[in-house]
């Protein structure tokens, strides 16, 4: 039954991932190919990695290696600083998981380099420093001549390449280095390469953009769920069958928490409100900094895809969970504005007890 459930072909037969645009144009390739390519250009060790993002797609890939179906040197979990604690459970969950297996692979958790409380810490950076890069994928209004508000675009999706991806391929490398008793300051070895495993389904093709990692060149990523032909919906059902934690990982503040396919506001409000309170606290504060003209974002931001202000959308909920848990908010702002005191200095304009 969990083999069916695993290898489901009739899921998946009508799908075929050599047929899409990005591989025929080698956006991508297979694992296979990438393989016996770098062992062609004498790569003698080439490490398998796992970036492991707690959710649906990398735990079904998980859980194939655990089965013995895929191997990795490596499984990283590169923690955001803004999952909801529903996925750090998942995560937890897993571990326990590799314990009953006995699986002994190296299974780590990393972050942003340099801002290791990760979007959060971006986010806050952002709005009480003249800290200008903004990462997050946040729907933007413009004003038009007349002096209307009207729809703009969309921010790029940063976050994940620089909270994620980068922090697992900083990791991997480390760790091979640290295994060879090398310094971080060295060249990696000529004959090491490194194959990343990333989570993205068949649904999701029109995400890959790479094959080659732009910062370490010894870097490959590589897609198996692709590979598989499997879609985001297939590794939910199959990990729905098997009894395993079936949220789709993503930050509690995330734009594309569309209310659709699993990733909904309304999921953070039930499961985990405080966050949703925080995360209506900074997208108010965005628009408030934002209309201070410090900032080279000279669109009107919004966290909500209806480019409304997120109490607004959720208005209710938001009077009841606000009473609920305003001194919990205020003490988190708090301890925000000590970090970021004792790390960049910070002297504060914004009042805590304007908050509302
Ligand atoms: S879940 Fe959303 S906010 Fe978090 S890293 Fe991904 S795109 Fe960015």
């Amino acid at each position: 039954m969990e083999q069916l459930t695993m290898f489901d072909e009739s899921k998946s037969e009508l799908r075929n991932f050599m047929e899409s645009e990005k591989y025929r144009k080698g956006v991508f390739k297979t694992k296979d190919e990438l393989i016996q390519e770098l062992s062609a250009q004498g790569k003698k060790h080439i490490y398998r990695v796992l970036s492991f993002g707690g959710g649906t797609q990398s735990s079904h890939l998980l859980e194939q290696h655990f089965k013995g179906l895929i191997h990795y040197d490596y499984i990283i979990f590169s923690d955001t600083g803004a999952e909801p604690e529903f996925i750090h459970q998942q995560v937890e969950w897993w571990r326990q998981r590799q314990k009953e297996y006995g699986n002994t692979t190296p299974f780590i958790t990393t972050h942003h380099k340099s801002m290791e409380r990760g979007l959060e810490e971006m986010l806050m950076r952002y709005i009480y420093t003249d800290y200008q890069r903004f990462q997050l994928p946040i729907y933007c209004n413009e004003i038009d001549k007349d002096g209307n508000e009207v729809k703009g675009g969309l921010m790029p999706r940063q976050c994940t390449v620089d909270f994620k991806i980068i922090p697992v391929k900083q990791t991997a490398r480390r760790l091979v280095m640290e295994s060879k008793g090398l310094k971080s300051t060295q060249r990696m070895p000529k004959d090491t390469s490194f194959i990343i495993d990333i989570g993205f389904s068949y649904d999701e093709i029109k995400r890959i953009n790479v094959c080659q990692s732009p910062q370490f060149k010894y870097m490959y990523l590589s897609y198996p769920l692709v590979e598989e032909n499997l879609t985001t919906n297939d590794s939910i059902q199959f990990l729905r069958e098997n009894n395993m934690p079936d949220k789709r990982s993503r930050c509690y503040l995330c734009p594309f928490n569309c209310d659709k396919q699993g990733i909904s506001w309304d999921e953070i409000i039930e499961e985990e409100s405080l966050s949703f309170i925080k995360a209506c606290w900074i997208d108010e504060q965005l628009r408030k900094v934002q209309s201070t003209g410090t900032k080279m974002m000279k669109s009107i931001p919004y966290l909500h895809y209806k480019r409304i202000p997120l109490k607004e959308a959720y208005n209710e909920k938001y009077a009841k969970l606000y009473l609920k848990h305003q001194n919990e908010l205020t003490e988190w702002i708090i301890e925000w504005e000590q970090r970021l005191a004792e790390k960049y200095g910070v002297e504060f304009e914004v009042e805590t007890n304007e908050i509302a």
